[in-house]
């Protein structure tokens, strides 16, 4: 257990999310480990007795979420409410707990999978493992750059932007880490057999998390070697794939239906309908927040826009599709097929991108990162435009 404290301590650093040196990660087995000494730790470990909980993550992000977290706490009351796929999916909303006691962070926390707490930082709890606690950190700092952004820009278009949001959003940008515009050099070439695309995958897995273009985890990858589709599993982290990899037939055979991504019959439909071999999943922030910016007033879809929207909307030539993740009827497995067969990429509002390859994962990195980065611009360009 200290080795798995101590592993997503570090994660939350390398990742840019956690200020060096600060993160809290504790875990229950036989007795209570923590990954380093801190006296908040006493207040923590009530925590254990008030909750069923067997891990807790806890830490000041780094900037500039940091200073995002505090300026949407301090706006907010209660809860920080985004509208993203994630938060939509996993958080629902984002409790603010004023008091740094363990009685009033059990009570957030009985309710919800992550709490802000202003000054302090962010805490969330698993109930298996560490890793539940830092996806739950990761998607709340996600969330909450997505909302912050989104709200800027509609706020400045309009003209209800207040001097406190201008100032802290100008902060912010000046923090902004430099996008990366170099793609990895992979693996390349067609793969041939099953390790090659095993090897492969895991690779460009690693790519996405260190480009950032993932939080948490919850993209996903796969490859079409001839009738057999190698997904990555539900809820695997793309920066470690080694052994979460389902081969699935194409004619439907597949034993490993439940744990193979939800996201299967999306990538399976794409692969019948075009000559793809590989696709690439990921949360790219600026993605997400371009495409859920409308400029529509009083559409009559609004609040169910990630749903219903039937605009035929893109950034720069890449279609924005609405759909929910899985398989129902307003599910991405109907609406992104078609989108990814004619463009070759596609972004799912408020979601996340899509991309595909040809040949190896080379290509459907080079159009991830481009997509993200074009979004990147066009936020700022639009910002330009409207101040
Ligand atoms: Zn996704």
């Amino acid at each position: 257990m200290k080795r798995l404290c101590d592993k997503y301590a570090a994660k939350l650093t390398t990742q840019g999310l956690a200020a060096p040196n600060d993160p809290i990660v504790g875990g229950l087995d036989a007795e209570l480990v923590w990954n380093r000494h801190d006296p908040r730790i006493e207040e923590f470990t009530k925590l254990f007795d008030m909750l069923s909980i067997n891990s807790l993550v806890f830490s000041k992000p780094a900037e500039p979420y940091a200073t995002i977290l505090e300026f949407l706490a301090g706006r907010t009351k209660a809860a920080i409410r985004p509208e993203d796929t994630e938060t939509r999916t996993f958080l629902h909303n984002i409790p603010i707990c004023q008091e740094f006691t363990a009685p009033a962070m059990a009570a957030s926390l009985k309710k919800r999978k992550a709490v802000i707490i202003p000054g302090e930082g962010i805490i969330s709890c698993g109930t298996v493992s560490p890793e539940q606690g830092f996806v739950f950190y990761s998607s709340t700092i996600f969330a909450c750059f997505v909302l912050f952004f989104s709200d800027h820009l509609v706020r400045l278009r309009n003209k209800t932007l207040d001097e406190e949001y201008r100032d802290t959003y100008q902060r912010v940008v000046t923090q902004l880490p430099q996008p990366h515009t170099t793609p990895p050099n992979m693996a390349g070439g067609s793969l041939s057999n099953e390790d090659s695309v095993l090897a492969a995958m895991a690779e460009s897995g690693r790519h996405v998390v260190d480009f950032g273009l993932v939080d948490s985890f919850f993209g996903n990858i796969s490859y079409r070697l001839n009738d057999t589709i190698y997904i990555s599993q539900t809820g695997s982290s793309l920066d470690e794939l080694e052994g979460c990899i389902d081969p699935c037939p194409m004619d439907g055979s597949a034993t490993t239906g439940l744990t193979a991504s939800s996201e299967l019959s999306a990538h399976e439909d794409v692969y019948r309908r075009s000559n793809f071999r590989c696709i690439l999943h990921g949360h790219p922030k600026f993605s997400v927040i371009m495409s859920m910016d409308c400029d529509k007033q009083d559409c009559p879809n609004r609040g169910a826009c990630h749903i219903k929207c039937s605009e035929c909307r893109t950034v720069e030539g890449i279609p924005i599709v609405p759909g929910e993740v899985g398989t129902g009827p307003t599910g991405l497995c109907n609406t992104l097929p078609p989108a990814m067969a004619s463009s070759g990429a596609a972004i799912v509002h408020g979601h996340g991108v899509f991309a595909a390859g040809t040949t190896d994962f080379n290509e459907a990195f080079e159009r991830l990162l481009d997509i993200e980065n074009q979004c990147r611009k066009r936020y700022f360009t639009m910002v330009e435009s409207y101040a």
